[in-house]
């Protein structure tokens, strides 16, 4: 079948328990804008049981139509019956694009489509588009990060990305939009080699970094583990969370959730402090969305003062605590 046969942008609508994973809406947001640019109808896939209720959601955020699979194989995330399923409709379909977030779930699906559907996958997208010649790309950084390339996938079809959570926003709800919604059957058995028994959300320590409105993130300048100290105390008046660059987390001082970054953590806080901190492709990755950013750094060509609101050229032994001061005066 020709390239041209393939129509349509896909998002493959993630959800457990019956609750979509935020990144769906954002991947809708950007769909969106991909279906302006091609005129293709922007279709949520949704797989579950009993989920239907879910696509008034899709179509609020910007779904055109829903096509709607459930069984009872389907109920909890199981990795064959999944990949069965949304085969199946991939090609009844042919759609020229699917896009699935990048979470633990959509990292483990998506790959096993590139192989059934037998095209190609970029994973781990922070952004997508039309290139001069109106074809497809996925952005994603490349060579250990040093770069931020531009993947394209010019024969194969469906193109097909990973796209990383936090890099889009949600549209405003389209209050009572509607849409079509298609109910398909799909031919899928419960995996044979395990079953679900139960599922339990992960225990919320109060500390995630994800969806922080505040975070303090101390880099490798930070010398020795006590300095950290500072750090915390700013990121506690200001209702904020303490996070680090990957160095600081290699040294073992913070736990990986800890991490920003492009083998981290994505987020999204209003503003984040940046403490010693050089910014790394690998890092900014993790943090480009960041509403403020504000710096600390004693080296006046940082890389981080490129992407930065406010920066102060300084150590940070003496502008924190200084800092710090001043936020108690003002509060006292
Ligand atoms: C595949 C891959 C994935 C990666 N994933 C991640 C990731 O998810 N997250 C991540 O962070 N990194 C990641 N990295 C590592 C990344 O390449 C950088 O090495 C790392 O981000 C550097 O961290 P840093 O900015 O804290 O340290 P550095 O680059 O060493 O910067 C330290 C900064 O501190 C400043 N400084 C030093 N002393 C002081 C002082 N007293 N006062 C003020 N400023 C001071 C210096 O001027 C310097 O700018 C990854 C690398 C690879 C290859």
């Amino acid at each position: 079948m020709a390239k041209e046969d393939y129509k349509g942008i896909w998002v493959f609508a993630e959800q457990q328990n019956g609750v979509l994973n935020p990144a769906v809406l954002e991947i809708l947001a950007k769909a969106l804008e991909l279906k302006a640019h091609t005129g293709e109808e922007l279709t949520a896939v949704l797989l579950g049981d009993c989920v239907g209720s879910l696509a008034e959601t899709l179509f609020a955020y910007g779904a055109d139509q829903v096509i709607l699979a459930e069984d009872k194989a389907l109920a909890s995330y199981s990795a064959r019956p999944y990949e069965a399923a949304l085969t199946q409709l991939a090609e009844k379909y042919k759609p020229s694009i699917i896009l699935y977030a990048a979470t633990s779930l959509g990292r483990d699906l998506a790959p096993r489509l590139m192989v059934t559907l037998k095209t190609g996958l970029t994973a781990d997208a922070i952004d997508l588009g039309f290139d001069r010649d109106e074809v497809f790309y996925q952005t994603t950084p490349a060579y250990g990060g040093s770069i931020l390339a531009h993947i394209v996938i010019l024969e194969a079809r469906p193109q097909m990305a990973t796209v990383r959570p936090m890099m889009f926003e949600p549209i405003e709800p389209r209050t009572g939009a509607t849409g079509k919604l298609i109910t398909e059957t799909v031919d899928v058995k419960a995996d044979p080699d395990y079953e679900v028994l139960e599922t339990a959300p992960k225990q919320d320590t109060g500390d995630a970094i994800e969806g922080a409105a505040v975070i303090v993130a101390g880099g490798r300048g930070i010398k020795e583990e006590a300095d950290l100290a500072p750090l915390k105390e700013l990121a506690s008046l200001l209702d904020g969370k303490l996070a680090a660059s990957r160095p600081l987390v290699d040294n073992g001082w913070l736990p990986h959730e800890k991490q920003i970054g492009q083998s981290g953590t994505t987020v999204k806080p209003k503003f984040i402090f940046n403490v010693a901190i050089s910014g790394s492709v690998q890092y900014q990755v993790g943090m480009q969305n960041a509403g403020c950013v504000i710096s600390v750094n004693h080296t006046k060509g940082a890389p981080i003062f490129d992407i930065s609101h406010y920066g102060v050229i300084g150590d940070y032994k003496s502008v924190i605590p200084a800092l710090v001061e001043e936020i108690k005066n003002r509060k006292a």
